[in-house]
């Protein structure tokens, strides 16, 4: 078991049923929303719930390093209004309590933006204070940073402000990296060629450190590179190309991680996930 690739899978009627979900598409890794991803506030997971999802993810043979939640994409850690940062910060906190009550050891999550009231290195402190605090009142759960595409004020689009983050995070065990294949095109990452892929990931290794790396999101494109815009694409169908897959399929770099996709057409990602591990 090196490379373990899956989809981001339904959590409707429970997250009990993901890793059912998952099983169905001979995933190996997968991601979910531990709730409603559009809400602000959710129910408990009831000790049903929970129980149910252990047993499922053991029966379907996923542990916590196969899993890669994600959180709501209303939160902004980095919001500069303090009352609206309050109620993100207290969504962020649940989700990643959410996360440990089902034994997992890592939540994804987008950085946030400065909504144009902000200097950007004022908002990556920010958000890395967001998560400080965060860090301090959870146990055991990584937060792990997604690149964006670099829409509108969000940040987070290079690996030099992803890096500012982590640098500024105090508990280096619990901080992570999640690089999704179309944010990273869109921000401008030219990923199409041998030549980009070890350009980009050479830059990675340097600025962040592969030892961050908790999780993939492989999406192809459906905007033009260095569009600034965030709209995957299914696997060959885009910008990016097949490619890309190939090389992340045959490299090592990539071991042990959960790599999902969020491509569009859910019919077909049984087809998908069994054509990246044909790459092997
Ligand atoms: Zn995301
Ligand atoms: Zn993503």
């Amino acid at each position: 078991m090196s490379k373990l690739v899956g989809a981001h899978v339904s959590a409707s009627g429970g997250v009990e049923n993901a890793p059912l979900n998952a099983k169905e598409i001979g995933a190996t890794a997968f991601a979910l929303f531990t709730k409603n991803q559009r809400q602000w506030v959710a129910k408990p997971l009831t000790e049903e719930n929970i129980s149910l999802f252990k047993e499922n993810c053991e029966s379907a043979g996923y542990g916590p390093q196969q899993i890669l939640p994600h959180d709501s994409y209303l939160i902004n850690l980095g919001n500069p209004d303090p009352e609206a940062l309050e109620k993100s910060m207290a969504a962020f906190l649940d989700e990643m309590q959410r996360c440990e009550q089902l034994g997992l050891d890592r939540l994804n999550f987008h950085p946030g933006g400065h909504l144009n009231k902000m200097g950007e290195s004022e908002c990556l402190t920010q958000i890395a204070e967001s998560i400080n605090t965060t860090l301090d009142q959870s146990n055991g759960v990584i937060a792990v940073i997604e690149n964006t595409a670099g829409q509108g004020s969000h940040l987070g689009h290079t690996f030099e402000q992803i890096a500012s983050i982590i640098h500024q995070v105090k508990d280096k065990s619990r901080i992570g990296v999640c690089i999704d294949t179309c944010h990273a095109f869109t921000a401008g990452y030219d990923l199409r060629t041998r030549d980009g892929f070890e350009e980009t990931f050479a830059k990675f290794g340097k600025l962040i450190g592969f030892e961050f790396l908790k999780g993939m999101h492989l999406n192809d494109s459906k905007k033009e590179l260095g569009s600034r815009v965030d709209r995957h694409h299914s696997l060959g169908k885009g910008f990016i190309g097949i490619d890309l897959f190939k090389w992340i399929m045959k490299d090592p770099r990539f071991d042990n991680i959960p790599m999902v996709l969020e491509t569009p057409d859910d019919s077909i990602w049984a087809d998908e996930i069994k054509l990246l591990n044909s790459f092997i």
